[in-house]
């Protein structure tokens, strides 16, 4: 306070008001001149506060952690943020074409056009833009996309922090959160998103499934705000096709792992191969709607994939995926869980070291996977990875075989 008091300019007027009036005068009104002065010089450094705290560090938490936003601003009372850096965390599709920016999400569309720099919803103007043209760079209110996308929110005055969470997702509750938000303060400063864009991207992928274990990592990923990619089995699917739904409907990719899993019946021959793989493909398509070109053969392309199956497979239009980083999850308990979150830390800093851009990781549906899973995804965040599901359009090449039409 006295630091505060001292740099009040208008402190120095005291001096001045003692060259006027009389002795006793003098004395009263010093005393009246300091006291005012000194009510004005709290209410201005009061109001100063204020200020500093509303241009002072913001903070964004999703679900039960504190985004890595550096640029988040305070307009009109409103917190805005990049678009292209919370569309990244609440995995908004964003597209630029024709002066519009166009985000589509949960059958809704936003749509700010450049040259008025008005949003509208499903067509529909919004009148206190949501959406704001800043140095070349839209700003999107973090409260306004929270809301139209199925979040709830929670602000947190004294912690300078808007919360956005869904109800439906286990977490931490807002007393716990806020210890959160303290610990984050005392933290380093978080991993930029531009560092985090130069990272390499992970594709987590899950074989085997669907199974019980399937839905805990579903449930995971989720939380997580994390695409995946599964690669199911024909005849789990069938048994399990609320499981193949839900997945499908939590926007991860599914692919086929093949019918059986048996390596005699799969590998019998070209023909066993192709109704093995492409049953498995169908069943996908049958139940979710979306196309499964994406294959995973069973114990990986080599050496069992035969030059005819290879060719089988290309001729049929299928894709085929191996893997970059091996969790090797299948051969620990659930008490070992540990060791595979570290195969998956080891192998991932290996390939990125090696020059990899695209890192496709295998996993398993299993017990002792879900229960490494939060770790290892949360490791892969805190490393600043990008995280994607398989895209169709966007194909990545990574099969042992080394075939680019694969
Ligand atoms: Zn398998």
């Amino acid at each position: 306070m006295l630091s505060n008091f001292y740099t009040c300019p208008s402190f120095n007027i005291v001096n001045e008001s003692e060259k006027f009036g009389g002795r006793r005068g003098k004395r009263m009104k010093k005393w009246t001149w300091i006291s005012l002065i000194a009510i004005i010089c709290i209410l201005f450094t009061g109001v100063g506060k204020a200020n500093a705290a509303e241009k002072g560090k913001r903070y964004i938490g999703l679900h039960d952690r504190i985004l890595p936003i550096e640029d988040i601003r305070v307009i009109d009372g409103d917190t805005k943020v990049p678009l292209k850096d919370i569309a990244n965390y609440l995995y908004l599709p964003v597209e630029t074409k024709d002066g519009k920016t166009i985000i589509q999400k949960q059958g809704k569309e936003f749509i700010f056009d450049h040259s008025t720099g008005t949003t509208t919803l499903d067509g529909v103007d919004q009148p206190w833009k949501p959406i704001a043209s800043i140095d070349g760079q839209l700003f999107i209110s973090v409260k306004y996309i929270a809301r139209e996308t199925g979040f709830q929110f929670e602000y947190f005055q004294e912690h300078h922090t808007i919360r956005i969470y869904r109800n439906e997702f286990n977490h931490i509750s807002h007393e716990a959160f806020k210890e959160v938000i303290k610990a984050h303060g005392t933290k380093q400063p978080p991993v930029s998103t531009s560092n985090a864009s130069k990272k390499a991207t992970v594709y987590l992928t899950f074989d085997d499934g669907p199974n019980q274990s399937t839905l805990i990592n579903n449930a995971t990923l989720e939380k997580y705000k994390v695409p995946a990619t599964f690669f199911f089995l024909g005849n789990q699917m069938k048994q399990n096709e609320s499981i193949v739904k839900t997945v499908s409907k939590s926007g991860h990719y599914i692919g086929s792992h093949s019918m059986t899993h048996d390596k005699a019946l799969v590998y019998n021959s070209t023909e066993s191969f192709i109704a093995e793989m492409a049953g498995g493909a169908e069943l996908v398509e049958q139940l979710t709607g979306k196309s499964a070109n994406l294959v995973r053969v069973p114990y990986g392309s080599k050496p069992l994939v035969t030059p005819s199956m290879q060719k089988s497979l290309i001729a049929r239009g299928f894709k085929l995926w191996d893997w970059d980083v091996d969790s090797n999850d299948w051969r620990y308990t659930d008490k070992q869980a540990g060791q595979i979150v570290k195969n998956v830390q080891e192998g991932v800093t290996k390939a990125v070291k090696s020059g990899d851009k695209d890192i496709i990781i295998l996993l398993h549906d299993r017990s002792q996977t879900t229960i490494a899973l939060p770790r290892i995804i949360e490791w892969l965040q805190q490393e600043g990875y990008k995280f994607k599901a398989y895209e169709p359009d966007n194909h990545i090449i990574q099969n042992f075989l080394r075939d680019p039409l694969l």
